[in-house]
């Protein structure tokens, strides 16, 4: 048994040729940190370690600390809206007029014709009647901030009608009866988890009922013996009945996803047209724009949720706000709707994927080109499948090797499954291929 003869130095660490490197990456006082708390490790167990492996375990405690930070990942996962690795990837051209709107001072809540205060909320609804056919719209941070303000403005301590079979929960935690629930809000569910008829809805309204309330259910679909309310319908019963009808849309499509090979997506203007009063949906799903929470309708019930004090922790920033109003602008046409990323990967030939497999399986000589099928993701059209071209790699540790990429220099996220890992080349934008090939290039050697 050696006996222990004590530590490196902090300095000898801090100049290792190893861990110095990662001084730009993570701060100073983070690798004295990591290496500090690596000796108290030495420290404690009394070992003697060459300076070589404890440099290694300094290095692996700097790795794990940048990967923590928040940094730009490569999907290669072919899920084109991946909740987990943000959503929707934005617009060149939204992200510079974010840039440029950011850099300095904006007219964001200032008229300059009048030289006095104006409003943030208006200028989007501009862009979004045009592009629903709605009277206004109003802008929050997400979909569940719209929902949340669409409970509380009109239903606080009164009854909201919702079919139990749209009462749907979205991964984060977002469920609808538990919104209600938060917001004073009585739900009362009508009908079967499979079956809902109108009569079900009319013979609920009390004089209480404060909305009628539809939900897209995004994540899940029921089949079978089945039936629903719809849209129209309830419009016609809320008419008649004097109750505001609101539809939690989610997703949002603004085109018809048919269009670009999928199935049929109720869009916004189809909710407008059956004549919902308000309809909710997410900027960053089928929009492709960012994080956010549009609510388009009726001009009066709009004020009413502008005039909501809520709203003020709800609103969304200058930069929010110009990444939207650019995104929209591009969905005016099919052509510039390309540019937005998520109409990119879709409108994306396999035989451009395939092209771009050959220069991989070139490189790298472990590489299969395989046909594949990616999905939409955040929620949305669950069953849809794009046809769509990868890159497989067998191996018997497919779970170390999706590892080892995701500790590339730029973190790789890859997809396991029948002891292969797949990299769905959908989702890898053109850009990232040279990085990518780079990566496999030095796991293959
Ligand atoms: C996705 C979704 C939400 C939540 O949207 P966020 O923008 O993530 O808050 C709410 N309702 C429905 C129906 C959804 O699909």
């Amino acid at each position: 048994m050696s006996v222990f003869r004590g530590v490196p130095a902090v300095h000898t660490l801090l100049e290792h040729p190893s861990v110095a490197p990662y001084e730009s990456l993570v701060g100073r006082d983070a690798l004295r940190r990591a290496i500090a708390d690596e000796l108290d490790r030495v420290r404690l167990h009394r070992v003697d370690e060459p300076l070589e492996l404890i440099a290694q375990r300094v290095v692996e405690r700097l790795d794990a600390l940048a990967t923590r930070a928040l940094v730009r990942v490569i999907n290669a996962t072919g899920t084109l809206l991946h909740t987990n690795l943000g959503r929707s990837p934005l617009a060149s051209a939204a992200l510079a007029a974010a840039s440029e709107l950011g850099e300095g001072y904006t007219n964001l809540e200032y008229d300059l014709l009048a030289g006095e205060r104006g409003s943030r909320y208006e200028r989007a609804s501009v862009a979004l009647a045009e592009l629903t056919g709605a009277q206004d719209a109003v802008v929050v941070n997400n979909c569940a901030a719209a929902v949340l303000l669409i409970v509380d403005t009109f239903a606080r301590d009164a009854e909201v009608i919702v079919s139990r079979n749209q009462l749907v929960e979205i991964g984060g935690g977002f469920r609808l009866p538990d919104v209600l629930a938060r917001s004073g809000a009585t739900l009362v569910e009508v009908g079967s988890t499979n079956k809902v008829y109108l009569r079900d809805v009319e013979t609920a309204l009390s004089p209480r009922t404060a909305l009628l309330m539809r939900s897209h259910r995004s994540n899940f679909s029921i089949e079978g013996f089945v039936h629903d309310v719809e849209g129209a319908e309830l419009v016609a019963l809320g008419k008649r009945a004097g109750v505001i009808v609101v539809e939690d849309l989610g997703s949002g499509a603004l085109v018809d996803l048919r269009e670009y090979g999928l199935p049929y997506e109720r869009t916004v203007r189809d909710a407008v047209s059956d004549g919902i009063g308000l309809v909710a949906f997410s900027g960053d799903k089928l929009l492709g724009g960012p994080q956010a929470g549009i609510i388009v309708g009726a001009r009066s019930l709009v004020a009413r949720l502008r005039s909501n004090p809520l709203i003020r922790a709800l609103r969304v920033d200058k930069v929010t706000l110009a990444l939207l109003a650019r995104t929209l602008h591009l969905h005016r046409a099919r052509e510039t709707r390309a540019e937005i990323p998520f109409y990119r990967m879709l409108g994306t030939s396999c035989e451009e994927l395939r092209a771009r497999g050959d220069a991989y399986a070139a490189a790298i000589p472990g590489a299969r080109i395989v046909d594949t099928e990616s999905f939409v993701g955040g929620g949305t059209l669950p069953h849809a499948r794009i046809p769509s071209v990868g890159i497989a790699f067998s191996t018997p540790y497919p779970d170390a090797l999706a590892e080892a990429l995701r500790r590339a220099r730029t973190p790789i996220v890859a997809r396991v499954g029948d002891g292969a890992v797949l990299l769905d080349l959908r989702t890898v934008a053109p850009s990232e291929d040279r990085a990518v090939i780079a990566a496999l290039e030095r796991l293959e050697a």
